[in-house]
C-alpha cells in the first residue's frame, strides 16, 4: 500500500495519499474551492474565431463540446495520469468505453490480436464480435505460461489483452515478463481488480492500463465510468475514438470518482486486510469446498502474487460451496441477510456474485468447466464493514448450508 512506502514495489515515484487530495481542480482553476468543480455543460462559449483557431492547433487550452472534452473529464483524466505514473489519462463512458475505444483505434480489418485465457465475460464478448465483424484472428494464450505470448505473434498483431488479477479466479499477470515477451507489440491492462495502488502495470512494460471506474476506484457502486492512462498521443487517439462512437463519459460521474479517488488508499488498504482474514475463515469452513484467493499457498498464482501484492490483491474471494449445485447457491443467497447478491464488485458495502449465472453466463457449461468456473462458485466482493461481523455473517450462512466436507 503506498501508505507504506518503504514496502511498496516503486516507492520511490509513487505518488501517495497527499498527492491524491490535491487532484482533480481543473488547470484553468483560478479560484480555490475546497472541492473541485463540476462542469455540467454541453458546449463552452468561444469568444472569437481567433480562439476556435488556437484550440484546434493546440496553441490555446479550452473545451468547445463535451464529448470532445470537458474539464471535469480532464482533471480526472489528469489525476489518472499521476496515479499510473502516465504521460496522460482518458476518461470513457465505462469500462467496455474504454475497451472498445482501445479495440477500435488500435485494430483495423484483418488484424490479429492476444487475448489472455481468463478476462471479464464482456471482455470476451466484445473482442469476439470485433473478431466477427472485422473478420479479426484472435490467439487465446496462457497468462502463467508468459512465453506463449510472444510466441503467438504475428506481422498482423496489433495487441495483446490481459487482466491483473483475473475474473473471478483471480489469476495474476506477470505484467512485466508479458510485456518483455511480447517486444515492441503493445500490450493493453485491464487493472479494474488492483487498481494504481496495488499495481502500476505501466512502470511494467505495458502499453496502455485501462480500468472499470465503476468499480474501486470510485469505490461507492454508484456509477459507470472507464479511464485509461498512458501515452499522450495514444490517449489522444483513444478520446478521438471515444467521441465519433460516443463513450464519452457524464461530467457528474467524473467529479464523483473524483471524490472517490481521495479515499482509494484507504479503501484498498482496509479491503485487502479484510480479505484476506476472509479468505483464511473460507479455507476453514466445512462447507466450502475450495477457496480461489492468491495469498493461499493452494492457489496456482501465489509465488507470483507474494512476489507482487505482498500486501493483498485487492478485495475479491471466490469459492465454492462443497457441492448442492445450484441449490447450494440459492440457499446461501437466501441465508444470507447482511450481504447482498448484486452482480457487481467494489462497492463499498460487501456483496455477492454467482459466475456462472451473471458474468460468464453467456459461455457453454464445458467452456466454463474447462475455465474452473463451477456452478458452486460463488465470487465475493468484500467491502469497508468491520471483518469480523462479516466473518460472523458468513459463518451463520455457511453453517446451515449443507452438504458439508470431513475436516
Ligand atoms: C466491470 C468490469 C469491466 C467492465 O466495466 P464497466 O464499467 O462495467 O463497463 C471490465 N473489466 C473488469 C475486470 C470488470 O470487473
Amino acid at each position: 500500500m503506498s501508505q507504506d512506502s518503504s514496502s511498496h514495489p516503486d516507492s520511490a515515484s509513487h505518488p501517495g495519499p497527499s498527492h491524491v487530495s490535491r487532484m482533480g481542480f481543473p488547470r484553468d482553476s483560478v479560484t480555490q474551492p475546497s472541492s473541485p468543480p463540476v462542469y455540467l455543460t454541453a458546449a463552452f462559449d468561444v469568444p472569437s474565431i481567433d480562439v476556435l483557431y488556437g484550440m484546434a492547433a493546440g496553441t490555446h487550452h479550452g473545451h468547445i463540446y463535451t464529448r470532445d472534452s470537458n474539464p471535469t473529464h480532464t482533471a480526472l483524466a489528469d489525476s489518472i495520469a499521476v496515479l499510473e505514473g502516465a504521460e496522460a489519462g482518458a476518461v470513457f463512458s465505462s469500462g467496455m468505453g474504454a475497451l472498445g475505444s482501445i479495440l477500435l483505434t488500435l485494430l483495423s480489418q484483418g488484424d490479429h490480436l492476444i487475448v489472455a485465457n481468463a478476462l471479464y465475460g464482456r471482455s470476451l464478448q466484445l473482442v469476439e464480435r470485433l473478431r466477427l465483424q472485422l473478420g479479426l484472428t484472435v490467439t487465446v494464450a496462457d497468462v502463467s505460461n508468459p512465453a506463449t505470448f510472444g510466441a503467438a505473434v504475428t506481422s498482423r498483431t496489433r495487441l495483446a489483452l490481459v487482466e491483473t488479477v483475473s475474473n473471478p479466479l483471480l489469476e495474476v499477470a506477470d505484467i512485466q515478463a508479458l510485456a518483455a515477451s511480447l517486444g515492441s507489440i503493445p500490450l493493453v491492462v485491464d487493472a479494474t481488480f488492483s487498481t494504481p495502488e496495488l499495481i502500476r502495470p505501466l512502470s511494467l512494460g505495458a502499453s496502455i492500463v485501462f480500468h472499470s471506474a465503476s468499480k474501486y476506484l470510485n469505490g461507492h457502486g454508484d456509477l459507470m465510468l472507464g479511464v485509461a492512462a498512458g501515452s499522450t498521443i495514444l490517449m489522444k487517439r483513444l478520446t478521438e475514438t471515444a467521441s465519433l462512437f460516443g463513450q464519452n463519459a457524464n461530467p457528474f460521474e467524473s467529479w464523483l470518482c473524483q471524490r472517490g479517488l481521495r479515499t482509494l488508499p484507504l479503501r484498498m488498504k482496509q479491503t485487502c486486510d479484510s480479505t484476506r482474514k476472509i479468505a483464511d475463515f473460507l479455507a476453514s469452513h466445512p462447507a466450502v469446498r475450495r477457496v480461489h484467493y492468491p495469498l493461499l499457498e493452494s492457489h496456482k498464482s501465489f509465488h507470483l502474487a507474494s512476489k507482487l501484492y505482498p500486501h493483498g490483491t485487492g478485495g475479491i474471494v471466490s469459492f465454492e460451496l462443497n457441492g448442492g449445485g445450484e441449490a447450494s447457491v440459492n440457499q446461501f443467497i437466501q441465508h444470507s441477510t447482511t450481504i447482498p447478491f448484486s452482480p457487481t464488485l467494489a462497492d463499498a458495502r460487501t456483496t455477492i456474485s454467482w459466475p456462472a449465472g451473471t458474468s460468464h453466463k453467456f459461455m457453454s457449461a464445458e467452456r466454463r468447466a474447462e475455465m474452473g468456473i463451477t456452478t458452486e462458485l460463488i465470487r465475493l466482493s468484500v467491502g469497508l464493514e468491520p471483518p469480523e461481523l462479516l466473518i460472523a455473517e458468513l459463518t451463520q450462512v455457511l453453517d446451515r448450508i449443507s452438504p458439508k466436507k470431513q475436516m
